[in-house]
């Protein structure tokens, strides 16, 4: 089965275990005997809600500390609190569900909804919308009713409720987690195994965090290299955006630290090797069709969330889609990414020779439209092993692949290609950008291609993966070619450097960080037994 949580995989460790080189692995089941004697730090007095915010959307929703703290406030407080929990909890498993199972789901939000205490907070707080949910019953809830029901929920939430939340003793608590949350993150917080792959500035290596044995990726940027190249800019470019994507697709930043001679960004693991090295690497060239369905669908779900936070990436390619231990793929490698502005333009060569639109090879402005490009030329390889205007390893000029992408046609010459992949590549590769799929104000998600994923299911990471990684195997190239010797340069750092690996080194992500105290069961193993200790407590003060 699929853990749309997305930890606590077996696999991680069975691949930690090809992996070790460095023999101070403690094993896994030993990462818990640090945290038995962990104890939650006092929060400090002066503005917690200050810095906070107050903000019930992210308090009690978007961070998955204060989520569950302020459930267990509403389960803990009287009935009517405990029936707004648990319809907005059915709500959230309801939008995942399929078919049969949904209309089941469906029956419960109703069942739920009809009990007296939920409908004493609904009706109180519904107005003028009172008398549509008398009448409501299961031959007409339909999804706009539901929809009303739950928006009708939040609101009674983020009244008296979320008031006296913040009052409580659990919120209490998730100020503790919070001062946790801001402790100084050094090299000493993780295990460090192996190198992973190589890159620009430095090497990236697995690694564990200590107490709760949590694994990531840490990509190491040298800090001399960086100065010496000027790739200041672009590292602190890369870690914000890395912040900010928020979505399974996508790679997630954790924590970001330094140490003496190294930038840290610490990342989801991706175990399952790039899909450059699953098209060449393995055996048949190419990727069978179901898979490139699957990949594309996340894929494409991916870029949309960049554009939907005015990010273009630039560099989309198969070796920048990494897959994970089940075999799910997210974008990685921003490098290359810019943010911007609504309705912006930006007039600058970038991205690989074979994946550039035409718009930036005529060097004009261009925006979003270049990755839908990207993603055209992307499917067409995983699925040819080769690309549209370049084939495999040929030696050709830059010049010439710039010809070829402005004047010649696509052509689909391989007998892989079905009818769908094609014509979902050719609206991909239109040469116009107002042509084109993904810039027109469409969604790509609704071409025919997909009309075997289900985007809900996906997003939630319910869909489960066409193929899994071996776990006793390594999806890269022979690690011994990444062993070249790190020069030392000769540079030296001063107090405008200083500022700048600081203003770089935030530590850890709190929502991703929240996600990993919840995963790894640190959070409950604390909660349980300091809030009851602190109810008692602070009852009595
Ligand atoms: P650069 O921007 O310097 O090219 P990358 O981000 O591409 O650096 O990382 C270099 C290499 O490290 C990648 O080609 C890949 O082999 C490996 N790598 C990068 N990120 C991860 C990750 N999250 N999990 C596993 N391996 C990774
Ligand atoms: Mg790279
Ligand atoms: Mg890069």
């Amino acid at each position: 089965r699929c853990d749309p949580r997305g930890s606590g995989c077996p696999s991680q460790l069975m691949y930690l275990n090809n992996l070790v080189v460095n023999t101070t692995y403690p094993g896994a089941q030993q990462a818990g005997t640090s945290r038995s004697s962990m104890s939650l730090p006092r929060p400090k007095s002066s503005g917690l809600l200050g810095s906070e915010g107050s903000c019930y959307e992210s308090l009690c929703e978007q961070q998955p500390i204060g989520r569950r703290l302020f459930r267990q406030f509403l389960l803990d407080s009287n009935s009517q609190y405990a029936a707004a929990a648990k319809l907005l909890e059915d709500f959230d498993y309801w939008q995942h569900m399929e078919d049969e199972a949904k209309e089941k789901a469906k029956m419960s939000v109703l069942a739920k909804f009809c009990q007296p205490e939920s409908r004493t907070f609904l009706f109180s707080h519904a107005g003028d919308a009172a008398e549509k949910y008398t009448s409501l019953s299961i031959s007409n809830f339909d999804e706009a009713a539901m929809e009303h029901v739950r928006e009708a929920t939040r609101t009674f939430l983020k009244g008296g409720p979320f008031s006296e939340y913040l009052k409580s003793p659990f919120f209490y608590r998730f100020l503790q987690w919070k001062e946790y949350e801001k402790q100084k993150i050094t090299r000493k917080y993780f295990y460090e195994f192996r190198t992973l792959g190589r890159g620009g500035f430095g090497e990236v290596c697995a690694v564990q965090v200590k107490h709760t044995g949590q694994m990531y990726a840490c990509k190491k940027l040298d800090k001399r290299r960086l100065k010496t190249k000027g790739g200041e800019r672009l590292a602190l470019i890369e870690k914000q955006i890395l912040e900010k994507a928020n979505s399974r697709f996508v790679i997630n930043l954790a924590y970001a630290y330094e140490d003496r001679t190294h930038l840290c960004l610490v990342i989801d693991l991706m175990s399952g090797g790039d899909l450059k090295f699953h098209i060449y690497d393995l055996g048949k060239r190419g990727i069978r069709m179901e898979r490139v369905v699957y990949y594309v669908a996340q894929i494409t779900s991916g870029i949309l969330h960049l554009h939907s936070m005015d990010i273009v990436y630039r560099d989309m390619k198969p070796e920048n889609v990494l897959l994970d231990a089940k075999g799910q793929c997210r974008l990685s490698d921003f490098g290359l990414a810019v943010e911007l502005p609504k309705g912006k333009k930006i007039c600058q060569k970038a991205g690989t020779t074979g994946y550039m639109a035409p718009e930036i090879l005529r060097q004009e402005n261009y925006g979003m439209s270049v990755d839908w490009w990207s993603v055209g030329c992307s499917i067409y390889e995983m699925v040819a092993a080769r690309l549209p205007f370049k084939d495999f390893k040929e030696k050709v000029q830059n010049e010439e692949v710039t010809r070829r992408t402005l004047e010649d046609d696509c052509k689909f010459q391989h007998s892989d290609f079905d009818a769908p992949v094609k014509d979902l590549i050719s609206h991909f590769l239109k040469k116009k950008v107002q042509n084109r799929l993904g810039c027109r104000g469409d969604d790509p998600r609704n071409h025919v291609f997909f009309k075997g994923i289900n985007f809900h299911r996906l997003e939630a990471g319910l869909a489960e993966p066409p193929w899994v990684p071996k776990p006793n195997v390594i999806y890269a190239k022979d690690m011994d070619a990444f062993r070249t010797a790190s020069e030392v340069e000769d540079v030296k750092l001063d107090s405008k450097d200083e500022r700048f690996f600081k203003e770089f080194s935030t530590g850890a992500v709190p929502v991703r960080w929240q996600k990993e105290m919840i995963e790894s069961g640190t959070f409950d193993l604390l909660n349980s037994s300091e809030l009851n200790a602190s109810l008692l407590q602070t009852g009595s003060a």
